[in-house]
């Protein structure tokens, strides 16, 4: 069923990097291979566009804050280890900061940076009333104990307390983090704050565990926020999700839940990679069978000793013909490279940024439709912001409130998308962006700029 790439839009424009004033207004250098400036690139392509005043690109083009802290965390060997943690405030134009909190080695200021400009994106995109803002800290989650973790987590969030609240920059889960480090976070601010601040202090930090006041569907939001696009758009291209096959990068929160929720609408999984190797089923894996070994050995590897399925290398899995082809790992996997082995008709980014601009453009050659992070992520922002008005207003939904609110969500972002690729003739991100800065530069232009 399967076939090499075609669809959507042979007629989409390949996006051409930008020689906005804005980067030597602010001083910035050109590399091509910086995450943040591929991704403000990508804004102020659709800013351009959108015809946004000259000011508000300027505005949207830094973060209003960027915080760095180092804290020094006792280990369980009693030596002391020094910790480096971020937190980036891009913009609260249209609410309280809000994005997640990421572990790992590789955690660096640009990134940060980047993640917390695509927060904005996604927030404006979805119509929930958030800014953006994302953190992280240096360190490798799976090296510490489960107390070195605790101490860590605690340490950062009394680091940062200052800086942020339920109306003023609102930390969630990401890649290393979960809703245990998530109730660690509410604690202690809990503890410092105590006293200053409402009852609904709660608030805080969404991604909680259900008994600390999370919501129900959180943890699978990102993953059926996927699925919940790709059913509005697949029939664009005649197909539908129990027709369809993917494969998916990555099998942690956000691609288990896709995987598990696309086989449940009758679709297959063909093929699975994650950090510690490749599997394949040209029959469709067992989504749940795979989660389970996932969460018992830590990884897809091995998988193929017990199911049906059979390991495969990194090039062979790229090159796997699916009709959805689902990052939902890291960031910048797919380059040029891999997008020349790409065989699909979609590529729906689960993950954030996992596309580079030089890895798209192939894509968009071969005809191959990208359904961008700002779209297709939003997910679980969205029911974040689902759990901060259940705490706020102490009264709590039922899942299937949450997964009809979800779905609202994500189907008016898919079709404001969609619309603006049309109305433009440009490629989904661009689109994506339109969408939501159409929101932001309205809410500029209302508010003016202060004083
Ligand atoms: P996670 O830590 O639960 O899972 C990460 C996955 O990536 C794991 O399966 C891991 O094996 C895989 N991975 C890591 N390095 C890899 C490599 N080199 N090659 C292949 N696979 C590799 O994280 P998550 O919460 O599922 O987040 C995944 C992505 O989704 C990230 O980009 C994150 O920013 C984004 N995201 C997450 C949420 C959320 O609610 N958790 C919301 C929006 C976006």
């Amino acid at each position: 069923m399967s076939s090499k790439a075609s669809i959507a839009a042979p007629s989409t424009p390949k996006r051409e990097p930008l020689s906005s004033s804005v980067y030597d207004e602010l001083g910035l250098e050109r590399n091509p291979d910086n995450l943040y400036l591929q991704t403000l690139d990508a804004m102020l392509c659709a800013a351009e566009i959108l015809e946004v005043p000259h000011h508000i690109q300027l505005i949207l083009s830094q973060p209003k804050n960027e915080i760095m802290v180092h804290f020094p965390v006792e280990m369980d060997s009693g030596e002391y280890c020094l910790f480096k943690g971020y937190r980036v405030q891009h913009n609260n134009a249209l609410g309280p900061y809000k994005g997640g909190i990421r572990y790992h080695p590789h955690v660096s200021l640009d990134d940060v940076k980047s993640l917390s400009l695509l927060m904005t994106m996604k927030c404006s995109l979805v119509r929930v009333p958030f800014g953006g803002g994302k953190g992280g800290i240096k360190c490798d989650p799976r090296a510490l104990s489960f107390t070195e973790l605790r101490r860590v987590s605690r340490r950062f969030i009394s680091a940062i307390s200052t800086q942020i609240g339920p109306d003023v920059d609102i930390p969630a889960p990401d890649v290393g983090t979960n809703s245990q480090i998530m109730a660690w976070f509410a604690d202690t601010y809990l503890n410092i704050t105590q006293g200053l601040i409402g009852n609904d202090s709660m608030a805080v930090v969404t991604g909680k565990p259900l008994e600390m006041g999370g919501s129900l569907g959180r943890e699978k939001a990102t993953g059926q926020g996927v699925i919940d696009v790709l059913a509005e758009l697949l029939p664009e291209i005649g197909l539908s999700i129990a027709e369809a096959t993917c494969s998916l990068i990555g099998y942690g929160n956000v691609g288990s839940w896709a995987g598990k929720l696309f086989t449940e609408r009758g679709g297959k999984v063909k093929a699975v990679m994650d950090h510690t190797g490749a599997i394949y089923n040209e029959g469709g894996l067992d989504a749940i069978a795979l989660d389970d070994h996932v969460r018992t050995h830590g990884g897809v590897a091995g998988f193929e000793k017990e199911h049906a399925a059979e390991a495969i290398t990194e090039d062979q899995f790229y090159a796997v013909p699916v009709d959805v082809f689902i990052p939902a790992a890291l960031e910048q996997m797919i380059t040029a490279e891999k997008a020349d082995l790409i065989n699909c008709k979609i590529v729906a980014e689960a993950a954030n940024a996992p596309t580079t601009p030089a890895g798209e453009n192939i894509l968009l050659a071969k005809g191959i439709e990208v359904l961008p992070a700002i779209l297709c992520s939003a997910g679980g922002v969205t029911v974040s912001y689902f759990e901060w008005v259940q705490n706020r207003s102490n009264s709590y939904w039922d899942a299937e409130k949450v997964d009809e609110e979800l779905n609202r969500h994500m189907v008016l972002a898919a079709r404001r998308t969609q619309l603006a690729k049309h109305r433009y003739n440009v490629d989904m991100r661009t689109a994506a962006y339109i969408g939501a800065l159409e929101q932001i530069a309205s809410v500029y232009k209302l508010r003016g700029i202060f004083p």
